[in-house]
């Protein structure tokens, strides 16, 4: 790659921080860096050990593919899964990484071309197995290259205290004693603080730069409702989420077979994935995931850490997963790429005892006592009427600085809490009279004084609750009565023909003492979309991106590669947004790098144009941030280098082209070079800002950065060397991150 051949030859060992922007935009099409990953990054460069614990979604491998491609040899990374090292390699090699994968799927042809073209120095990144380190061949043919560092993904998986030990792992820990000189960067997405311990010893890590990032998934809208029927529930929440995919996690095999016939008889696209499925059908069912095939899985917990796929955008658990950590895991599986989505809890105390029973079957007692202790936080943080941020920052002992954390049920206001003792004390009362023996439907009919053929049977309208809720609604009603089962006031019994019975805590609210409260969603459906969609999420048209969706399917069918490797959803919505008409517009969007404008630019531009032609009143929603595509590469030549002397003696353009005996045009040039070389200049010292307002208006708006269209724009009356110096004058802009004029 050019970036590196420079850097090479500068033989710098800690980049600038431009040069690093510089890196981050014309490779990874991204205009900034998230919070975390420039210091990450400067570590690795300055070839300092790192130990990370970042969220999912925050951006690890970038941390690491940034470094890789900046140093001279090659990265090793480690990865646990050899089912996701493909797609891994896939996506680094679609924004123009050079980066392969070794492991036991290949053939012996194919891992020696791997083995050849890593001898001969053509690899950025090279992706193996723990396994594969162990093996002695392996470690030989290493040290016949030239290694920049090793990044460790997943690196709890070396821990016994973490959820995901893997004996091979241990042999990590060899690396420092046979590459002392390489750096090792290690990540994770979990790790307690004895973890990271635990970690940082076993791999031997020295003075690592350590980063514990914030837990919160700002993007994720947690929501918790009452478990009630929970097909019905699952049905309308996907229904919601219609054209996007999502992964609906229940507890037992049987109801994960049961919710995916269910889905796929209200013809939705849904397929299960649960342990008791042969290898191959597993494979399948999560391939067909990863390529937007289907739209819902449903799965046990047994569908976890090979889900790479960046656009899941809503995660729903129809049971209570068995503690915090699970849960934080399951629904951190949404939203990965930074927009929006959406987790839904159904909640309900009945849960509490299935899950007891398995907990009771552990024979260590400690570990049980344990358990039965995250069970109960877990059921905590869904009874309590707090910010479920809050909450599951909490018990990750972070302290969520904000009131109103707007992304969940509790705080956008989406809900309120109700003081529904009343209707709970006539819902329980009519069940008792009549003798706990009837389903929900009957009871609230009872309450309402419906007049059916049931109830006049069973002489129901004689009883003293007969009709004595009739003004509170039926709608109303079966939500208290959802919220009383949730809250275990009332439980489900009977096989064949489900009837709800009260239980020992009926008693409190029938006798007065305890109120009943609830939260209630202030739209019956539950929680308005809007309040979802409002928050960070960029405006797009969305019939274009629909489209641009479809283009992305199709084009990676050809491929064999998941639509998430050619763009993430972010990118086409910011596509869609902007709806860029030509390359260098197309590389302002974000997302969009070099090698992905080469390999898929045109596509999408064709897309776009047509679309405009079929809807011309359709204007884009963002222009006006201007970002400068980095195209030159090598290095500055002498004349160059001189003009970038004078400028910083304070000389002004004029003044140089005087002194050097060139045009003024011909150091303008020189100026750009400098710029997209990365170099720092003060550009408001030479030029006249208020002369070029209007020119930079102008730029700004236009499809291309060519320099006719805005000449002929103000009809000849402005010189081409102003119109150059203003786009010189942007792109620094851009570069330099320097404020508006
Ligand atoms: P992690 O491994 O931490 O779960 P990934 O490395 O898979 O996260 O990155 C998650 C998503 O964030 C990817 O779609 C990636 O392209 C995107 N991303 C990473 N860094 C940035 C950035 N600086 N700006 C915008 N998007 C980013
Ligand atoms: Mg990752």
């Amino acid at each position: 790659m050019e970036l590196k051949k420079e850097r090479v030859e500068m033989g710098a060992e800690n980049a600038g921080s431009i040069e690093l922007k510089k890196g981050l935009q014309s490779v990874f099409g991204f205009s900034g860096f998230r919070p975390n990953q420039e210091e990450i990054v400067q570590a690795i460069l300055g070839r300092r050990d790192v130990f990370a614990v970042m969220p999912t979604g925050a951006g690890k491998s970038l941390c690491y593919q940034l470094p890789a491609l900046l140093m001279p040899g090659v990265c090793l990374v480690i990865s646990p899964l050899i089912s996701l090292m493909k797609d891994q390699v896939d996506a680094a090699r679609a924004i123009g990484l050079r980066a392969s994968f070794l492991n036991s799927s290949q053939t012996l042809g194919e891992q020696r071309a791997v083995s050849d073209a890593l001898r001969a120095g053509f690899l950025d990144l090279l992706y193996v197995s723990p396994e594969r380190f162990a093996m002695a061949s392996f470690t030989t043919l290493l040290r016949s290259v030239n290694l920049s560092f090793v990044a460790i993904d997943e690196a709890h998986c070396i821990s016994e205290w973490g959820h995901d030990f893997r004996p091979d792992y241990l042999e990590l820990a060899n690396i420092v004693t046979l590459f002392p000189d390489c750096p090792i960067a290690a990540f994770t997405a979990t790790a307690t603080r004895k973890v990271e311990r635990d970690i940082i010893t076993k791999l031997g890590l020295r003075d690592p730069f350590t980063l514990r990032a914030s837990f919160n998934r700002a993007n994720l809208f947690y929501e918790v409702m009452p478990k009630g029927d929970v097909d019905r529930q699952l049905l309308a929440f996907v229904r919601r989420h219609r054209g996007e995919q999502g992964i609906i996690y229940r507890m037992t095999r049987r109801s994960v077979e049961e919710t995916a016939e269910m889905f796929q008889a209200n013809g939705i696209k849904a397929l299960p994935y649960h342990a008791g499925l042969e290898d191959s059908v597993r494979a399948a069912h999560q391939e067909a995931f990863n390529r937007d095939e289907t739209d819902v899985v449903v799965a046990t917990i047994a569908f976890g850490m090979g889900i790479d796929k960046s656009n899941v955008r809503f995660v729903a658990h129809g049971d209570l997963p068995k503690n915090i950590e699970s849960y934080y895991q399951e629904t951190g599986r949404a939203g990965r790429d930074g927009d929006p989505a959406h987790c839904l809890l159904l909640f309900g105390y009945g849960d509490v005892p299935r899950i007891t029973y398995f907990i009771d079957q552990i024979t260590d007692d400690a570990a049980r006592k344990h358990a039965r202790a995250c069970l109960d936080a877990m059921a905590r943080f869904g009874s309590a009427h707090v910010c479920r941020r809050k909450q599951l920052l909490g018990y990750f002992n972070e302290q969520y600085p904000q009131d109103n954390c707007g992304m969940c049920d509790v705080c956008s206001g989406t809900g309120e809490e109700v003081d529904a003792t009343v209707e709970a004390q006539m819902l329980l009362s009519a069940m008792i009279r009549t003798g706990n023996r009837f389903g929900g439907n009957h009871i609230v009919e009872v309450v309402t004084g419906a007049n059916t053929q049931k109830i006049r049977q069973c002489g129901h309208d004689r009883l003293r609750t007969y009709g004595v809720g009739r003004e509170k609604g039926k709608g109303h009603l079966h939500a208290v009565l959802r919220h009383l089962l949730a809250k275990g006031f009332v439980r489900r019994t009977g096989d064949r023909f489900p009837v709800l019975e009260t239980t020992e805590l009926a008693g409190r609210v029938l006798g007065g003492g305890a109120r009943f409260r609830m939260m209630k969603p202030k739209d019956d459906e539950g929680i308005n979309m809007s309040a979802i969609r409002a928050v960070d999420e960029m405006p797009c048209h969305a019939p274009l991106f629909e489209a641009l969706r479809a283009l992305r399917k199709e084009i990676a069918e050809q491929q064999g590669v998941p639509p998430f490797v050619v763009f993430s959803d972010r990118t086409l919505r910011d596509m869609s947004a902007r709806m860029p008409s030509g390359e260098h517009e197309m590389l302002c969007v974000s997302g969009v790098g070099a090698h992905k404008m080469e390999q898929y630019g045109a596509a999408f531009l064709e897309a776009i144009a047509a679309f405009r032609t079929e809807h011309p009143d359709v204007n884009p929603l963002v222009v006006d941030d201007y970002i400068a595509p980095f195209t030159r590469k090598g290095s500055l030549s002498e004349t160059v280098k001189e003009t970038g002397m004078l400028m910083e003696e304070g000389l002004g353009v004029e003044a140089i082209a005087e002194k050097r005996g060139l045009k003024v045009d011909t150091v303008m040039g020189h100026i750009e070079k400098l710029v997209e070389s990365g170099k720092t200049v003060d550009i408001n010292g030479l030029v006249d800002t208020e002369k070029l307002k209007p020119i930079v208006a102008v730029l700004r708006h236009q499809a291309t950065d060519e320099l006719k269209p805005v000449f002929e724009h103000f009809g000849g009356s402005v010189p081409y060397e102003d119109i150059r110096l203003a786009r010189t004058w942007l792109r620094l802009r851009a570069l330099q991150g320097a404020g508006m004029m």
